[in-house]
């Protein structure tokens, strides 16, 4: 088959097979994001570039190399967003939604783009999970984000995850250790990559982030960001501690994270699986609302990649459960039966179960061989003298038990009854299998 074209690199499709894993992790976040009292806010896929150049910063990879920025038809520039927090925070200040009282906890899932290299758990488009909270300036706004996205991966099952915690300072303190940075790497200056170079003067902490063996060969030896904070923001780090041994959340303070984003401030964290790498990061950003042209608004967040996570759980072999399978297929065999067939599997569907029939034309013997292979749990014939009787054989395709059911209204009474006992008697086998 030659297709005019395919998917564009580092873009994957999910298909319909395997959708449900999506929808399966989608719905534990909503539930735990909702747990701990965040609502969904949903902003566009793109935005003005200056958005993310003040917010993400400009000596950041993301804005650097690998945004997706266009001139539109009006002339403005525009970029894909390449992550969720600058848009969310845009929203809640254009809205006003401040108004409404703090804090404000928002939740998005959001498709993300990044000019990357194509890699295990890396693609162009991806997608994300993330939780914002505005308005806290409290450690336990810290702790609570941090257990909210624990609490995400409990609930998935997942194992060998560990938490990296460290603390980035604050304006008051930062320009203590970036210089003692610049000094450090200006002695370093003829090894750094370019780009490092670039970023000695004008944001040193990224040479933290590099990922090339050899700036991040030399930041190994550089000034540890703990040893430079000032009391507040160490008191605040403490707190944090503090309020995660409270919940009892194991952590690993870490002074090489960074994070690749210009906008945090304190609290910065990452949940890191062995061999997929960073699955979720976050932290705090004290300073991004009023960068924006908001009020001083302390906040925090972090994102979580989807992809990655459903890597993870592949790895890990966990199970996710399968959809629901149809509930009952109805074959029809000539013109007025079919129409019958069809009558019944609408009124089925209408009370939220899963009913089918033939929309392809398919011969008797084929449909039966449809029904069995999407396990449908129960299947009827209803043919000329079905309709004559004005009653079918309902079958259950599980042991082939069959009933005789009326095929007027007395059908769905029927139906339902049927389908309970089934119901009943396979959660029984479930229970009996996990005793035994
Ligand atoms: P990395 O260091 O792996 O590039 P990052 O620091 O750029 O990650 P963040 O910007 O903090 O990542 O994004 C949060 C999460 O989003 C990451 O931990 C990861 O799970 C996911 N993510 C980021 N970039 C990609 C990508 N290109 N493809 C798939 N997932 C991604
Ligand atoms: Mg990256």
């Amino acid at each position: 088959m030659k297709l005019i074209t395919n998917r564009v690199y580092g873009a994957e499709d999910i298909l319909p097979a395997d959708s449900y894993k999506w929808q399966f992790i989608e719905d534990i976040m909503r539930k735990q994001a909702q747990s701990y009292g965040f609502k969904e806010i949903r902003t566009p896929v793109f935005e003005h570039t200056e958005l993310f150049d003040r917010s993400v910063g400009d000596t950041t990879d993301i804005v650097q190399k690998e945004m997706y920025t266009f001139t539109t038809k009006g002339g403005d520039t525009i970029s894909l967003k390449p992550e969720g927090t600058a848009g969310a925070a845009r929203a809640m200040l254009e809205h006003g939604i401040y108004n409404d009282g703090y804090p404000i906890k928002a939740y998005y899932l959001t498709a993300c783009y990044r000019y990357e290299k194509k890699n295990y758990g890396r693609q162009r488009e991806f997608h994300q999970f993330g939780m914002e909270v505005y308005g806290a300036a409290s450690a336990f706004a810290d702790a609570e984000v941090i257990c909210a996205a624990n609490s995400i991966f409990d609930r998935l099952g997942v194992q060998n995850i560990h938490l990296e915690l460290n603390s980035i300072g604050c304006p008051s303190c930062r320009p203590k250790y970036t210089a003692a940075l610049k000094e450090y790497f200006g002695m370093h200056r003829v090894e750094l990559c370019d780009t490092c170079r670039s970023r000695l003067e004008r944001n040193p902490m990224r040479i933290l982030d590099c990922k090339s063996p050899i700036c991040s060969q030399i930041a190994q030896n550089a000034p540890k960001v703990l040893d430079f904070l000032c009391e507040d923001c160490n008191t605040h780090f403490e707190e944090v501690k503090s309020c995660l041994d409270a919940a009892k959340l194991r952590y690993r303070v870490n002074p090489a994270i960074v994070r690749g984003l210009d906008y945090y401030t304190r609290t910065v964290f990452e949940f890191v699986a062995n061999d997929i790498g960073t699955i979720c990061g976050g932290g705090r950003y004290d300073g991004l609302i009023e960068e924006l042209g908001g009020q001083h608004t302390p906040s925090l967040g972090f994102g979580m990649g989807m992809e990655r996570l459903l890597l993870l759980l592949k790895e890990q072999k966990i199970d996710i459960p399968e959809p629901p399978v149809c509930d009952l297929y109805v074959l029809g065999i000539g013109e007025k039966a079919k129409l019958k067939a069809f009558n019944i599997i609408e009124g089925v569907r209408s009370a939220s179960l899963i009913a089918e029939g033939d929309i392809v034309g398919r011969s008797v013997k084929a449909q039966m061989k449809y029904a069995d292979k999407i396990k449908a749990r129960f299947s009827m014939v209803i043919g000329d003298s079905e309709l004559e009787q004005n009653c079918a054989k309902l079958r259950n395709m599980n042991g082939g038990k069959e009933t005789v059911v009326p095929l007027d209204e007395g059908f769905f009474n029927a139906f339902f009854s049927a389908y309970v006992e089934e119901s009943n008697s396979s959660l029984l086998e479930q229970l009996n299998s996990m005793k035994s």
